[in-house]
């Protein structure tokens, strides 16, 4: 089934039901969101795209995303969205990969865009073309689609290496969608979903439910996160909803605390894509109550490997409440999930290993490389890269990308456990654990710090606070201030840059 059916679905159910908002002014209804994506698909259609084409979406979060994304999915083709933070050359490589026959470009960033070489199609919002291409005759219907049809292809961040075209099919989104409804959320016509992390990742993926709901979508007038902003438009919007990495629920927080906000209007914050923190995620619900959702998925499994739902969040008589807060929760219900050994063995609860991920949601494979689709999709299973643990009652426990985890003597350590440590000290505000190449024992445990503005832990402090919680071996052999950590434009640390440090000082 093609995902724009939905919306044709809800433009005859509730044609005046407010669509699309620019802050708190509704610019569409559901009937004009449904014709304008009707008549982008035909525009599409008369300048030859075909079903099953790519086109890449270059687009800051506007109010233009949506119908863009509906018109591309109405005629049937593949949507390519890409950061738009991105550098050209990045932007370039993935529509060659993706070989992108036409692309979407935000009028704010088009300007200083030198057009891809091997996209032959690329309309600007605001321009001419993309008015003509909006004022053709609305397509009847969505274009038919199967379930093994590819709807999205989503490049990983790629904190190392090339990215890799993630091929979601519409069977997929129908599982991440129906996952939502009963493992995270429930969704009502009088919800607004707020549009505040970029609509090419995970935000984007969140607009289907709305869309069966017949909900409203804003957009952010900043076009991006801005806590103060979210804080003032919930209360007026009411019933909001949003995806927020942990980093921008750090940052809403503080500005609740600021403003004497508990964050009336929210709903529900969808957390995920990156670690939250225990002693995070302990004062979020201090400042801001019931609101916080926790999902853990990656591309290749969008949105839907565990959930921990709110009650589970915010519950605190549970003799395991800590550890299941500072968990990812339990498989999705038509998710399975199982923790193994380099061989593919399930591991005994309790005990580290690769997570393995098989259901519905995931992907079909890579774009164009079969060679990685087969490493990441071995005997049935998706082979996740996260290392993790599940305890008896299924709540899974990530500790860290493979790649990231330290040995040290021949012992893994994980950085997730040093960084969670370190991270209950009043003057650490953030931190990221990685593993330094070392003459005898192979690595060394080295914490990156960004203390509280104003104070100057020292190393001696520090190390005698990792002494009162984790084992002696586990604790950090060096520590580095700095005032900010490298990470990628969807707020990921990247690890590899911090490994990179002391390789550039020698
Ligand atoms: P991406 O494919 O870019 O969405 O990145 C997915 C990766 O982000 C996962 O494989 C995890 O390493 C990480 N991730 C996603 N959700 C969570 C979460 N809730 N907690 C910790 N890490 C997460």
């Amino acid at each position: 089934m093609n995902p724009a059916e939905w919306l044709a679905r809800s433009a005859v159910l509730t044609p005046n039901a407010p669509a699309l908002l620019l802050g708190t002014r509704v610019i569409a209804d559901y009937a004009d969101l449904a014709r304008q994506a009707a008549a982008i698909a035909a525009g599409l259609a008369a300048r030859g795209i075909r079903p099953g084409a790519r086109v890449g979406v270059f687009m800051t979060n506007r109010p233009e995303y949506l119908p863009i994304l509906y018109g591309i999915w109405f005629a049937g083709a593949v949507a390519v969205p890409v950061n738009a933070k991105l550098h050209p050359a990045e932007l370039a490589w993935i529509l060659e990969n993706a070989e992108a026959e036409a692309l979407f470009v935000s009028d704010d960033i088009a300007a200083g865009l030198a057009p891809p070489p091997c996209t032959r199609l690329i309309i600007a919002t605001g321009s001419r073309d993309f008015a003509a291409l909006a004022a053709h005759d609305p397509l009847p219907g969505p274009a038919p689609m199967g379930a093994d049809d590819l709807v999205w292809l989503f490049y990983t961040s790629g904190t190392t290496g090339r990215p890799k075209g993630v091929g979601i099919s519409a069977g997929n989104i129908i599982a991440a969608v129906l996952g939502y409804f009963t493992d995270v959320d429930a969704v009502h016509a009088k919800d607004a979903t707020l549009y505040a992390a970029p609509m090419s990742h995970g935000a984007g993926l969140y607009n289907f439910m709305h869309v069966i709901r017949g909900a409203r979508h804003v957009l952010p007038e900043s076009g991006g996160f801005d806590a103060g902003e979210i804080l003032t438009l919930a209360p007026r919007l009411g019933d909001v909803h949003l995806f927020a990495a942990p980093t921008m629920i750090r940052r809403l927080v503080a500005e609740a605390e600021v403003q004497g906000s508990n964050g009336d209007g929210i709903r529900s914050v969808i957390y995920g894509g990156g670690p939250m923190y225990l002693a995070d995620i302990v004062h979020a619900v201090d400042v801001m109550g019931a609101r916080f959702i926790q999902i853990y998925g990656q591309g290749e499994s969008p949105m839907t490997i565990t959930a921990l739902p709110r009650d589970l969040v915010a519950d605190r008589s549970h003799p395991d409440w800590q550890a299941r807060l500072g968990s990812v929760g339990r498989a999705f219900s038509h998710m399975r999930v199982w923790i193994a050994d380099a061989e593919g063995r399930e591991v005994a609860p309790g005990q580290p290993g690769e997570i393995l991920v098989q259901g519905p949601a995931v992907m079909p494979g890579y774009w164009r490389n079969p060679e990685a689709a087969a490493k990441a999709l071995r005997g049935g299973w998706l082979w996740t890269g996260d290392i993790g643990v599940m305890d008896g009652a299924g709540f899974v426990t990530l500790h860290d990308r493979s790649k990231d985890v330290i040995i040290s003597g021949g012992t893994n350590i994980y950085p997730r456990e040093v960084e969670e440590a370190l991270l209950t000290h009043p003057q650490v505000a953030e931190v990221a654990v990685v593993g330094r190449p070392h003459p005898d024992w192979g690595e060394e445990v080295v914490a990156f710090v960004i203390s509280v503005a104003g104070t100057q832990p020292g190393p001696a402090v520090l190390d005698a606070h990792c002494l009162d919680r984790i084992a002696r071996f586990k604790r950090p052999k060096d520590y580095v201030f700095l005032t900010e950590l490298p990470k990628n434009n969807y707020g990921k640390v990247l690890k590899t840059a911090l490994r990179a440090h002391w390789q550039q000082a020698g």
